[in-house]
């Protein structure tokens, strides 16, 4: 608010910076089509999504932003899918999709890791950044409260589904196998009693619409992988979490690489491309909250993990 950012200034900043990594800005159409903010005079569905219309290049956001940091990262998430369409636009439409479905979901969530302090300083975004230890742990972890605790969540809607799709899962036991699943991979329990005469899944968007739920799983791991690729290709040697490919030209041509893709190779080829790698590895994701997890480890000592 202080630094006069709207809607449309937050948009602007995340499409400087896939264009600081040597992408086109976005089309003109983009500005006139989108929807950015909620409107006052109707009903919306406000749950962020992107579209390339007609695979025109009618590329456009549909997201009630709100002006703080989490929608600023979602907007990089958004524009990730744009950017991604905007680059495999030359080929032939069977192959203008993501080499998978984790891969759209995870270029945007790529950038995002490059939004540091240190990126945020230098486009005046915040003032007096120090680059001190404990904050860089803060961060980390509530990074990590996001993004790591989102995994077990990640798998087990699909699980579910998935389950209830062959069979495994009857009607008569939805809700209960939904739990069930809940507490053997996250370790959390209903806060007040539930039957089969609720149908607790429902709530999430992705079931109700039935959207695919792995690729976000997938993605989130791919990302670390990403930016890892990316980092290294910028000639980046320092902590991971700390690394912004803002500006590289050397790391934007090695995703601009992988995008131009599309689905044109399978998923370990465009995953080479980027990466020099065929396989993932949630090993960058450890890589990035190393520092975290050692003071984790320390806070932990002689205390019982788990929950079974
Ligand atoms: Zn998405």
């Amino acid at each position: 608010m202080q630094k006069k950012y709207d809607a449309k200034k937050m948009v602007e900043t995340a499409e400087h910076f896939f264009v600081s990594l040597g992408m086109s800005p976005l089309p003109q159409t983009f500005w006139q089509r989108s929807l950015l903010e909620k409107p006052r005079d109707r009903e919306v569905e406000c749950h962020a999504s992107a579209w390339d219309l007609g695979m025109t290049g009618d590329l456009r956001v549909k997201m009630c932003i709100r002006v703080e940091g989490d929608d600023f990262l979602t907007i990089h998430h958004e524009l990730g899918h744009d950017y991604y369409f905007q680059q495999y636009a030359a080929l032939p439409p069977l192959f203008q999709s993501g080499a998978n479905d984790g891969f759209h979901e995870g270029i945007g969530d790529t950038i995002a890791l490059s939004v540091t302090p240190a990126y945020l300083k230098q486009i005046g975004l915040v003032d007096g950044f120090v680059d001190d230890p404990k904050a860089d742990l803060n961060r980390l972890l509530q990074r990590a409260l996001d993004a790591v605790a989102f995994l077990p969540f990640g798998k087990l809607i699909d699980e579910w589904r998935w389950r209830v799709f062959d069979g495994r899962t009857p009607p008569a036991s939805y809700n209960a196998s939904y739990w069930e699943l809940r507490k053997k991979y996250q370790g959390i329990a209903p806060p007040v009693p539930r039957s089969e005469a609720d149908f607790d899944p429902g709530a999430k968007y992705h079931v109700a619409a039935n959207v695919p739920y792995t690729r976000y799983f997938i993605a989130r791991i791919l990302q670390y992988q990403f930016h890892r690729a990316l980092c290294r290709a910028a000639g980046y040697a320092g902590p991971l979490h700390q690394c912004s490919i803002y500006g590289n030209a050397a790391a934007g041509q090695k995703l601009i690489a992988m995008l131009k893709l599309g689905a044109s190779k399978p998923w370990a080829d465009a995953l080479f491309t980027i990466s020099g790698e065929r396989t993932m590895d949630a090993g960058a994701l450890l890589d990035y909250y190393a520092p975290l997890s050692a003071w984790l480890d320390e806070q932990n000592r002689g205390e019982r993990c788990g929950w079974d």
